[in-house]
């Protein structure tokens, strides 16, 4: 059977802003954003830079609500989660459950991109909060 994995899409990083002249060190590697999204459902301001295939997304919370800050607030800033893009959410989803696996999102949302996105509990992933997106359309 092959992997419902297809690549690792992008980092997830928690910072405490994304705004221009704030340091974050794509800048030093000559990297600059591609671009800047507000994703409201997960209050978060997003910054996107492009390395080759895959993407960094520096995530800046927008309320003392959000997860972000949660996490920034607990642990600093710093890698917050790895993204796998896959080609069917719903099925890599069924099959992680059937599987035992503790889903955050049992159903895909919307994220950055208008992607399905859904995110999977890192204490079944060996600590690691695990992103699957998936591209509509
Ligand atoms: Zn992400």
């Amino acid at each position: 059977m092959s992997s419902l994995l297809d690549k690792i899409d992008h980092l997830g990083i928690a910072v405490k802003s994304v705004s221009e002249g704030y340091r974050v060190f794509p800048l030093a590697f000559g990297l600059k954003p591609h671009k800047f999204e507000e994703v409201p459902e997960q209050k978060v301001k997003v910054a996107f830079y492009k390395v080759g295939d895959s993407n960094l997304e520096f995530l800046e919370p927008t309320s003392e609500e959000s997860p972000i800050a949660k996490f920034i607030a607990k642990r600093g800033e710093g890698i917050h989660h790895i993204c796998f893009k896959v080609n069917d959410i719903y099925q890599a989803l069924e099959n992680l459950k059937n599987d035992g696996y503790r889903l955050i999102d049992e159903k895909p949302k919307i994220g950055a991109e208008n992607k399905l996105v859904a995110f999977l509990h890192p204490k079944d992933a060996n600590g690691v909060l695990i992103e699957l997106s998936q591209s509509q359309g």
